[in-house]
């Protein structure tokens, strides 16, 4: 428990890092959350991630990013891209520079707050062919972040060796399962909660939740 200190939690409104931010209220003394507006399909994105701030009580901003949809055109922005798998690389979602430039732009607004820990919802186990997902790569930036601003900065990611199971298994620990379950958006079609069922990100939030629920013993609701 590190109740001392602040930490800057990247927030997107979904599962994950909703469960991140209810991890972050319980670990550190303060917490404020920062969202980018990046030119998503989706306003219901960044409205669902004001909602729970508020409803949170943590401050929140939300940073402009729309330059990162201009760089690199991806099915996240673009409504002429589908959403699609694509065989030796990565998904369509994918969207070149985005956990670099989010937990960059995070530790400056950290350190106006002189905060030091940085809490962010990648996850290796589950990463969809991400490379800016991995713990290489949290840790390469981690020490660059460091070196560029001279200061002791923690990056910590508590779902990075969790399947989408665990990670229902930790927002359930933190007293947040329903909360996560009916307030968070994950669906690339802006659906919340259960979402379209249909989009790669429903699919796999739902089997997590239904391996889950399994092993919890019948709960199906
Ligand atoms: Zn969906």
């Amino acid at each position: 428990m590190i109740k001392n200190e602040k930490a800057v939690v990247v927030f997107s409104g979904g599962q994950d890092s909703t469960t991140c931010l209810f991890w972050a209220k319980k670990t550190f003394k303060e917490v404020v959350a920062v969202t980018f507006h990046y030119g998503q399909r989706h306003e219901a994105e960044i409205d669902a991630a004001k909602d729970i701030a508020a409803e949170l009580n943590v401050p929140h901003h939300i940073l402009d990013m729309g330059l990162l949809g201009q760089l690199a055109p991806n099915a996240l922005t673009r409504n002429d891209i589908a959403i699609e798998e694509r065989e030796g690389q990565p998904p369509t979602t994918f969207v070149e520079g985005r956990n670099l430039l989010f937990l960059s732009f995070a530790a400056i607004l950290g350190k106006q707050y002189d905060a030091r820990h940085i809490v962010t919802g990648v996850c290796e186990t589950d990463f969809s062919g991400y490379p800016d997902c991995r713990d290489s790569f949290v840790k390469s930036l981690n020490v660059t972040l460091n070196l560029s601003m001279d200061y002791e900065f923690v990056i910590h990611t508590p779902l990075m060796w969790l399947d989408k199971k665990e990670t229902w298994a930790l927002a359930d620990d933190l007293g947040a399962f329903d909360y996560v379950r009916e307030h968070t958006l994950t669906c690339y079609n802006g659906i919340k909660g259960a979402g379209c069922g249909e989009c790669p990100a429903c699919k796999l939030r739902q089997n997590g939740l239904d391996q889950y629920l399994a092993e919890k013993g019948g709960d199906v609701r």
